[in-house]
């Protein structure tokens, strides 16, 4: 499983980095949220769980 975020709508709100610290990050420069380079939350399914939170749909997930 892969996460992606659109920068453009990512409000910086840290729900999904509360959720899944192991694949997200925020950015102190750009006060955004981004994937930890090179990342994957693979079995643990956390970054599906903070996709279906970030309040802006912002997390984009392939599997
Ligand atoms: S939950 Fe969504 S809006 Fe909030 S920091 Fe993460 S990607 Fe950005």
């Amino acid at each position: 499983m892969k996460a992606s975020i659109d920068q453009e709508a990512c409000i910086g709100c840290g729900e999904c980095v509360a959720l899944c610290d192991a694949v997200f990050r925020l950015v102190d420069e750009t006060g955004k949220a981004e994937v930890i380079p090179g990342a994957d939350c693979g079995a643990a399914g956390c970054c599906k769980e903070a996709a279906e939170s970030c309040p802006v749909a912002a997390i984009i997930i392939e599997e």
